[in-house]
């Protein structure tokens, strides 16, 4: 890249973006593609291949000799297949060609993707279709490139197979309730209303060198053994701490690439841990921002690698150090560009703010575990109610001035919503004070923070679809209840406001139970959820039941995101890919004691031996050295034990009788402890084998010291 170029003369430079569609495409088709893109809809035959012909010309302008449908498969990342443009012409010339079908489906070998038994493997019938909403774009190698098309994945049958199609479906619902409500405010300028979503991703950066030399980072993500270093975290000068210059040299790297891609990187920054940092974009309609949070941690992956750094994206790499998270930022916009999660400076906006509010209020009060089960998998286990993320009780943080606008509302002493009501309570100047005061409460799972809510429960390694495809379904069932109430108390009262004041007093009062202002972190919010009768599932395992009990069942079929056979297949992805991992771990953990930890342990004996000798030879009682002996002695004898017990429930999990419900019930109560203590041995052998012996690179190693 020269150094002169201005940012925005090569923003969005290796996207089919607007510019590029404007002057590729007839004036006809472009209309025709910016209306899908904008509301939704099917493309005429003849614009496909229109369209296909123009993405062509373009990709092979920058070098692309091949295609790529581009998908997120229910594993969690995303899967690519590639195509040649290569074809020949009946008389046996080469030819480029890419077609209006190729571009809008193909159909890649499917049958190793997860189905949870929806598909039989020989069937492998699966296929891709073009999401036009999501520009597609080129990804660059050494040497040439690939055209890739953003897709959904389907199977033959419309079986859901990834995390996208359910994502655009809610996206779909919400916003055309969302629609409802601005209508039913009399609003007749908006044309359509957006999701907007803005992931900030956390990671880590360790040295390439000894992540080579961690089999357990390698396999599970994640550090299985490592003892606390002298200095971790404690004095906190790592947040916000000057970024150093092999670090910054990355970070200058991976938006370079993003803004060629379109992606709107805006903030980078030490976080809290040594060694962790984090990237937020500035938010975009959320299926794009989905999309670029993907390809952002794809690339990240790849400069770090350029630049001699393994980037970790597990949610709790190292013990006893924060782990990372992904706070999902997430707003509503109408196509005036109005956020309506603004609380609004007139009364008539601020009633119809609150609608949208109790919205949501009304879905995590009746469905708050969902959100939850949303973010659930092994890793993200590590860090809800660790104290560094809210816990797993799904509460909602609303800041002064909305909970006493609220509890004013419920107690009845607003009714009529005027000038005069609102400057006497003190709010009338409610976006300000509101923005001024919200994001205090870092605890919170569900915060509002002035004109957003921030869902801070998503992991650093997940897809946030799931958790958008949640909030979406959260308040599409709470914006059908406030829509029939209001349009109930409406009758015979022309005041909009009046009767959604109404509405919002009965939210207020009936959502009590999930509005917490106070530190999540604390021991006492715990005994205060099971007394308000929040629920609080600490296992993936048992928060992934509510995924098909009745109540999700219905409510996901009422609003066509997925249905009981597609429920009850993510339910078992879910919980296999959880037994999976933990498997991985203990197999992982088993292998680096037995060739790692007990090889160094007896190097350590012998060197201990001979010393003893040594000074028994000359006539000293070499007591310390015995009481060393002896300690690596027990530390071999806890291995021995806890191993035994290791085998003992991999067979147990391996048997045939042994479904899948109670291999994860098994793993994650007695098979995680057994992880905790035989990694204590561990931790014990690494403080006392010499370093020249012990070859694993340790926290101290990986956290502060760099190789160059
Ligand atoms: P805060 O410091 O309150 O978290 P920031 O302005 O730093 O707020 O934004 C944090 C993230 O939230 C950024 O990624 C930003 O783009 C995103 N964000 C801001 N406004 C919205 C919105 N209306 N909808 C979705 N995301 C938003
Ligand atoms: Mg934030």
């Amino acid at each position: 890249m020269s150094e002169t170029r201005k940012l925005t003369d090569f923003f969005g430079r290796l996207t089919f973006n607007k510019r590029e569609m404007r002057n590729r495409l007839s004036k006809k088709t472009f209309e025709e593609l910016m209306e899908i893109i904008e509301k939704g809809g099917k493309l005429a035959p003849e614009s496909a291949n229109e369209i296909a012909n123009a993405l062509k010309e373009w990709a092979i302008s920058h070098g692309a000799t091949h295609f790529a449908h581009w998908f997120q498969p229910q594993r969690g990342d995303t899967a690519e297949k590639h195509d040649t443009f290569l074809s020949f012409t009946e008389n046996g010339e080469v030819m480029e060609s890419f077609s209006g079908k190729q571009l809008i489906q193909s159909e890649p070998d499917a049958s190793s993707f997860p189905s949870g038994g929806m598909r039989s493997t020989f069937e492998a019938r699966g296929y891709t279709a073009w999401d036009p909403s999501s520009p597609a774009f080129i990804l660059k190698s050494k040497k040439a490139a690939t055209l890739v098309i953003p897709s959904v994945y389907l199977s033959y049958t419309g079986e859901v197979l990834d995390l996208k199609t359910p994502l655009l479906r809610s996206l779909h619902v919400a916003e055309e309730k969302a629609y409802d409500v601005l209508k039913l405010f009399g609003n007749r300028t908006a044309k359509y209303v957006h999701t907007t979503a803005g992931p900030e991703q956390e990671y880590f950066l360790i040295d390439k060198e000894y992540y080579k030399k961690r089999h357990d980072i390698i396999f599970t993500g994640r550090t299985l053994i490592g003892a606390s270093p002298a200095k971790g975290q404690q004095m906190e000068d790592h947040y916000f701490g000057s970024i150093k210059p092999k670090v910054l040299d990355f970070m200058e790297d991976v938006d370079l690439a993003l803004f060629e891609r379109g992606i709107p990187s805006k903030t980078r920054h030490n976080e809290v841990a040594p060694n962790q940092y984090e990237l937020a974009p500035i938010f975009e309609e959320a299926n794009l921002a989905i999309d670029h949070n993907l390809q952002t941690m794809e690339i990240m992956k790849q400069i770090g690698d350029a630049h001699g750094f393994m980037v970790l994206f597990h949610e709790k790499p190292f013990a006893g150090i924060n782990g990372s998270g992904k706070h999902l930022n997430w707003s509503l916009a109408d196509s005036d560009g109005n956020n309506l999660f603004d609380p609004g400076n007139s009364p008539k906006k601020t009633v119809q703010f609150l609608v949208f509010l109790s919205g949501i209020m009304l879905g995590v009060n009746k469905f708050g575990p969902l959100l939850r089960m949303a973010v659930a998998d092994a890793g993200n286990d590590h860090r809800l109610g660790a104290n560094e993320a809210p816990p797993a009780i799904m509460s909602m943080f609303l800041g002064d001035y909305l909970t006493l606008l609220l509890d004013n509302i419920a107690k009845g002493e607003i009714t009529s919503a005027t000038e005069q009501k609102f400057a006497d309570l003190k709010v009338e100047k409610l976006p300000s004070v509101v923005l001024d005061n919200t994001d205090r409460n870092r605890t919170s799972p569900i915060a509002f923070t002035g004109n957003k809510f921030e869902f801070r429960a998503v992991g650093s390694s997940q897809n946030c679809a799931e958790a958008l495809t949640t909030l979406n379904l959260l308040l599409s069932y709470g914006l059908d209840i406030m829509i029939e109430k209001i349009e109930k108390y409406s009758k015979g009262t022309e005041d909009i406001k009046e009767a959604a004041l109404k509405a919002i007093k009965e939210v207020a009062k009936e959502t009590e139970k999930i509005r917490f202002e106070g530190n999540n972190y604390s021991e006492d919010w715990h005994k205060e959820a099971v007394k308000r009768g929040l629920p609080e599932a600490k296992t993936t395992p048992e928060s992934l039941k509510n995924m098909t009990k009745e109540d999700t069942v219905k409510l996901f079929e009422k609003y066509e995101i997925l249905s009981k056979i597609e429920l009850h297949s993510k339910y078992d992805i879910k919980l296999d890919a959880y037994v999976k991992t933990k498997v991985m771990e203990f197999n992982v953990l088993k292998d680096m004691i037995l060739t790692r930890v007990i090889p160094s342990l007896v190097k350590q004996l012998n060197t201990y031996s001979t010393g003893r000798d040594a000074l028994e030879h000359a006539g000293k009682t070499g007591k310390f050295l015995q009481e060393m002996i002896a300690d690596i002695d027990a530390i071999l004898e806890g291995l021995h034990a806890g191993l035994k017990k290791l085998d003992k429930t991999l067979a147990a999990v391996d048997s045939e009788a042994c479904g899948l419900v109670e291999k994860a019930d098994i793993l994650s109560k007695d098979g995680n402890k057994l992880l905790n203590e035989l990694r204590v041995h561990c931790d014990k052998a690494e403080s006392l084998v010499e370093d020249d012996i012990w070859e694993i690179p340790k926290y101290s190693e990986m956290l502060f010291l760099y190789k160059d």
